[in-house]
C-alpha cells in the first residue's frame, strides 16, 4: 500500500511522523474522507472546499486543500484502485514543533497525510431493512474535566492571547470566567478567594487544589463559585494557577487594568508558599 506523506509517495510501512506532531499532541488539525468509484472522485470539490475552509479557520496554510484531489487521484492509480469503490482518507495537522499551546514558529510545515483503501458499503440487508440507532446526550465540548489531548479550542484561545500580546486566555461561559486555556483562574473578591468549582467544564488543576490548601492554611476563606466577567473591574486580585504558569498574577484583562495594575499581595504570597514546596 502506497501512501502520501509530506510531498512523498511511499510504502505505508515507511510512513512515520514525529511524536511532537501537533495532531498527536493537541488534535490540532483536520481531516476529510471521500469516495471514488472506478477512479472518479465523488464530490471532490466540496470536500476540498471544506478542507480549505477548515484550514483557513485554523490558520493553517491552505495549499494541502489544493493538492487534495490530484494526490488522491495519484494514490488510486498507485494502489490499483481505479476499479470499483475506494475510500480516501486525508489529514492535515499544524505540523511538528516543541510542545506549547500557541502556534509554532512561522514556516513550520503542516503534516499532510493521505491514504486510500477499498470501500465496502454497509451490508445490502441493512439498506433493504433499515438500521437501528440510539440517542446519547450531546457531551461534545463538555468533558473538560478530562485532561484530554483534544485541545484545539485551547490552542486557538491561547494563540489569540499571544496574538494580542497577552500570556493567557480566560474562557468565559455564560458570563462566568471559568478557567484559562492551560490554567485555572482565581480572584480575590472582598475577603474571599474565589475560583470555579470542580465540574465537567474545567480541568481541576493539581496546582489549583494545592494553592487553595495553601490559602486556607494562611487563614484565607476559599469560595468555589463564579467570577463574573462583568465584575472583573471590581476584583482586588486576579491570578491563574497551573503546572507551567505556577501562580501567575494577572494585571490586565482585555487591555483593562486589574485593580491597581500590579500583582496583588495574596498572589505574591501564594507563589512564595507554592515555590517553597519544591
Ligand atoms: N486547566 C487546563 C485547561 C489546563 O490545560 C491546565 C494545565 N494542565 C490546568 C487547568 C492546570 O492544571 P495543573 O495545575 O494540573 O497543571
Amino acid at each position: 500500500m502506497q501512501v502520501y506523506l509530506n510531498g512523498a509517495y511511499l510504502d505505508a510501512t515507511m510512513a512515520t511522523i514525529s511524536p511532537d506532531d501537533r495532531g498527536f499532541l493537541f488534535a490540532d488539525g483536520l481531516y476529510e474522507v471521500f469516495l471514488a468509484y472506478d477512479g472518479r472522485i465523488l464530490l471532490g470539490e466540496p470536500h476540498a472546499a471544506r478542507m480549505r475552509a477548515g484550514l483557513v479557520a485554523l490558520q493553517i496554510d491552505t495549499s494541502p486543500a489544493d493538492q487534495l484531489l490530484p494526490v488522491a487521484d495519484r494514490l488510486l492509480e498507485l494502489n490499483q484502485l481505479r476499479q470499483g469503490p475506494a475510500l480516501i482518507y486525508a489529514q492535515v495537522t499544524r505540523g511538528a514543533a516543541p510542545r506549547r499551546h500557541s502556534f509554532p514558529a512561522p514556516g513550520t510545515p503542516p503534516t499532510v497525510y493521505l491514504r486510500v483503501k477499498q470501500f465496502a458499503s454497509q451490508p445490502a440487508e441493512l439498506f433493504a431493512n433499515g438500521a437501528a440507532a440510539i440517542t446519547v446526550p450531546d457531551t461534545r465540548g463538555s468533558r473538560c474535566h478530562v485532561k484530554s489531548v483534544a485541545l484545539l479550542p485551547n490552542v486557538l484561545a491561547n494563540e489569540a492571547a499571544h496574538a494580542a500580546g497577552a500570556l493567557e486566555a480566560l474562557f468565559v461561559r455564560d458570563g462566568v470566567v471559568i478557567e484559562g486555556s492551560h490554567s485555572n483562574v482565581m480572584a480575590v473578591i472582598g475577603d474571599q478567594l474565589v475560583t470555579y468549582p470542580p465540574c465537567n467544564y474545567i480541568l481541576t488543576g493539581v496546582t489549583r487544589n494545592c494553592v487553595l490548601d495553601l490559602a486556607r492554611a494562611l487563614g484565607v476563606t476559599v469560595r468555589e463559585g463564579p467570577i463574573f466577567a462583568s465584575a472583573l473591574a471590581d476584583v482586588q486580585e486576579l491570578f491563574v494557577t497551573g503546572t507551567t504558569l505556577e501562580v501567575m498574577p494577572l494585571v490586565s484583562v482585555d487591555g483593562r487594568p486589574v485593580a491597581d495594575g500590579r500583582p496583588g499581595p495574596l498572589a505574591t504570597r501564594l507563589l512564595q508558599e507554592y515555590r517553597r514546596l519544591a
